[in-house]
């Protein structure tokens, strides 16, 4: 199955050996060559089946094929004007519904419409009276001060580019948003400069293959955190620790960390509560610092620390160890009433919460000056079982 990533190259050579006149006589032209780079966004998109991007290379796809047909077709001075009026309307009312309506999955008959119709209705625009209607909703001649119309630069367009962009960028900074929501804001905004320099028209083939680079970009980042991020817990999981502890500096420590009696607890709470407890344990390391923490699979985790003092290591995994050792954890309701007067009666009643609480026992070890992954992580491991037999909810550090 890995052959396909040698399939391009092997087809372009029997193309060079059998057709190379053919070849020499389409030389891409450069809207082919974002068509291409669209084409490539797509492929990828397709072989790891993340169907979300289709949408987003769809309606980048459709806003450049617009732009270029219409620079193609003999339109009037105003009918340019009115695309180009439009085309900022359309661009900014479809990127937000895309981005903020729940999106049905592509492979149905909602998502192909869905998919067809980003691709194709802003074509629709290069008919005069529909880019007439959507230029009326264009606030940009509104925001223009009368002293400015004159000017070909548009402080308009300007103004609700930064304004909505402003609005947007900090929308998806307090929702620490993904790769993937950045790249359509990036694909936006892409187009929206383009459309600020409308005079250097043949400039759309760059906000085109901007558009699409970010996309690509957030495609790329999805597949690292697929194979590097553990789902539950948002940390780095084994793969990642491997790799870090290949190049573990001089100075530097390592620590196991165990859930104690999870199987006693999941048996008595579920496995629902279990992954709540392992969800919370990753916050309380992802915020903790001082270390960075890993996944190691099941109810362990590996601290790896960029420092070899004892004592500061013992007073860090000190600190941890009570912290969620005191952490009052609120158990959700386990199922829901099964009718409706159940349900209310529930709901009547003053909401009892329970609180429970989970111990964790931690082994650690400094770097020795032979130490390999696997030697260093199996004394930590020791540790961390001298610390259960211990008693657990304990430290263990030599
Ligand atoms: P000890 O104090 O000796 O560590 O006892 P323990 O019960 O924690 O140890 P054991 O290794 O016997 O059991 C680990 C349990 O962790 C088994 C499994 O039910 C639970 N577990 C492992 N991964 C997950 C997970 O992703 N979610 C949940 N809910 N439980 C998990
Ligand atoms: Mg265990
Ligand atoms: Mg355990």
């Amino acid at each position: 199955m890995t052959f396909f990533a040698a399939l391009p190259a092997i087809i372009w050579a029997l193309m060079v050996w059998f057709y190379p006149e053919w070849l020499a006589s389409v030389s891409l032209s450069v809207p082919g060559t974002v068509s291409a780079a669209l084409g490539v966004v797509f492929l990828v998109a397709a072989f790891f089946r993340q169907w979300q991007w289709f949408y987003w290379c769809a309606w980048v796809g459709g806003i450049y094929a617009t732009v270029q047909l219409g620079l193609q077709q003999p339109l009037a001075q105003e009918e340019v004007s009115q695309l180009y009026d439009a085309l900022p309307v359309w661009l900014s009312l479809s990127a937000l519904l895309l981005t903020f309506l729940k999106k049905p999955v592509l492979l149905t008959g909602k998502g192909i419409l869905i998919f067809v119709a980003l691709a194709t209705l802003p074509l629709s625009l290069l008919l005069p009276p529909v880019a007439q209607v959507l230029a009326l909703l264009n606030p940009a001649e509104v925001l223009t001060l009368p002293d400015w119309q004159q000017s070909s630069f548009a402080i308009g367009l300007l103004i609700w580019t930064v304004a909505m962009g402003g609005i947007w960028a900090t929308y998806l900074l307090y929702k620490s948003a993904s790769a993937f929501a950045w790249s359509h804001w990036a694909a936006w905004l892409s187009l929206m400069v383009f459309l600020l320099a409308v005079q250097y028209q043949q400039a759309s083939t760059w906000a085109a293959l901007a558009a699409s680079a970010g996309l690509l970009l957030a495609l790329a980042d999805q597949m690292l955190k697929l194979a590097y991020i553990d789902e539950l817990t948002g940390l780095p999981q084994r793969r990642a620790l491997m790799s870090q502890l290949q190049h573990l500096r001089k100075r530097s420590a390592v620590c196991m960390l165990d859930v104690d009696h999870f199987k006693k607890f999941n048996d008595r709470y579920g496995h629902e509560v279990g992954d709540q407890v392992l969800r919370l344990l990753g916050r309380i390391l992802k915020e903790h610092g001082g270390f960075k923490a890993y996944r190691y699979g099941g109810e362990e985790f590996t601290l790896v620390f960029f420092h070899n003092d004892e004592e500061k290591l013992k007073n860090l995994l000190e600190s941890v160890r009570s912290q969620v050792a005191n952490y009052p954890l609120k158990l959700r309701e386990p199922s829901r009433p099964e009718s409706k007067t159940k349900g209310k009666e529930a709901r009547g009643k003053k909401e009892k919460s329970k609180t429970v609480k989970v111990t964790i026992s931690l082994g650690a070890t400094v770097k020795e000056p032979d130490d390999t992954a696997d030697s260093i992580l199996k004394r930590a491991d020791e540790n961390l079982y001298s610390a259960k037999k211990a008693g657990r909810n304990r430290v263990s550090v030599c």
